[in-house]
């Protein structure tokens, strides 16, 4: 039992947990719990919505980052110096360990595969990931990081790694990078429909042709029957200050059953939050790249990407604070396919709990003390 939390909507309770959910929360009568929370704020647990689990330089010294003016640019300095990072397994795991002790209690990690290495990363992030979900629940995206149409074998090896237990197949600029819109799309959703899994496509295209790129995704996620089963990550597009353009794109997404995930990324446009959720569009957050070679930045810490998001999208009342909250918790639980994710009876009893009054102070604050549970075992 854990006795005297004090939840988001004011209520100070007490929390049964049995098997791994919770079975019963009444409020909090002067008793002393297994775990006694003397009035700190119980949060549903975090939840990672995009993560490199392969790419990250976590447990190692630290390592300068080198600026590359392009995603092309940056793809071509990983594939040039990834080699020297070492096993993919360490990395990973003490990334997964930062993202726990955070309060993440769900994750989906995109995991390279391409042309040069093959299978390498997907299968020792399958490892780790093997080993971590007895506590959590763990998404692996087939990403093919350097394309699919231009790399000679990327296509038969997305569809190997989705025979081997990825959960998604993941796509990367399909004009951009393989400059073949509809040849990158037909492999992405063959490969969906071939292997009955969902689709987390990367784009960064931040011009109307962005926009043009999510409404032929959405289409064919609407085609294909598969709403509610395909993520956009980034679609900085939609960003833009063509309210026309936004409204046609937007109102196709929520069509076509097509979510978006954000970082709150550094100097370029986001896809707003409250204008898509008013449009029917879901949208969740994920921390992207944490310290690798694309970025210095990033600690695990989904509260951070709370922040973020909220700093960015210029929320200031509690009522919006508490949507950041959301992006970074429920609405990726929803994706990720865990609809009873919450403090709720029957709902699994992962959740976190920090020293603040709110979801608004804890936004503000981020504070580093946090308690976390994952299906009932404090961590
Ligand atoms: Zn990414």
């Amino acid at each position: 039992m854990i006795t005297d939390a004090l939840l988001a909507d004011g209520r100070c309770v007490d929390i049964t947990v049995q098997d791994g959910r919770i079975a019963d929360i009444t409020p909090h009568a002067g008793r002393l719990g297994e775990t006694h929370l003397a009035g700190a704020l119980l949060l549903p647990g975090l939840v990672e919505g995009h993560v490199h689990l392969d790419k990250t330089l976590m447990g190692l010294p630290w390592r300068p980052n080198a600026p590359a003016p392009s995603v092309r640019g940056r793809i071509e300095y990983e594939r040039t110096h990834r080699g020297s990072l070492g096993p993919v397994q360490p990395r990973a795991r003490a990334l997964m360990d930062r993202m726990i002790a955070a309060g993440t209690v769900a994750v989906r990690t995109h995991t390279d595969i391409d042309d040069a290495y093959g299978l390498a990363n997907f299968h020792a992030v399958l490892e780790v990931v093997q080993e971590y979900r007895a506590k959590l629940p763990i998404q692996i995206v087939a990403f093919p990081q350097s394309g699919i149409t231009s790399r000679p074998g990327v296509a038969d090896l997305l569809d190997a790694a989705l025979s081997e237990g990825a959960d998604l197949v993941g796509g990367l600029d399909p004009v951009t990078i393989d400059g073949d819109q509809k040849g990158h799309l037909d492999i992405v959703f063959r490969l969906a429909a071939k292997h009955g899994k969902g689709i987390d496509i990367h784009l960064h295209d931040r011009d109307p042709g962005g926009n043009a790129q999510l409404r032929d995704i959405a289409a064919r996620s609407l085609a294909a029957g598969m709403q509610g089963h395909v993520t956009v990550s980034h679609a900085f597009s939609l960003g833009t200050d063509d309210a026309d353009d936004f409204a046609a794109t937007a109102d196709a997404l929520a069509k076509g059953g097509v979510a978006i995930l954000t970082s709150a990324p550094g100097p370029v446009t986001m896809p707003p939050v409250k204008p898509l959720r008013a449009r029917g569009v879901t949208i969740y957050g994920g921390n992207d790249n944490i310290r690798d070679l694309w970025s210095p930045y990033g600690n695990g810490d989904m509260l951070e990407r709370a922040w973020m998001i909220a700093q960015k999208q210029g929320f200031r009342s509690d009522e919006d604070l508490a949507l950041a909250y959301e992006v970074c918790s429920t609405e990726g639980a929803r994706m990720l396919g865990l609809p009873t994710h919450g403090i709720a009876v029957g709902a699994p009893a992962s959740f976190v709990a920090l020293p603040a009054e709110s979801i608004a102070e804890a936004i503000a604050e981020r504070p580093r003390a946090r308690t976390v549970w994952l299906a009932g075992i404090k961590q």
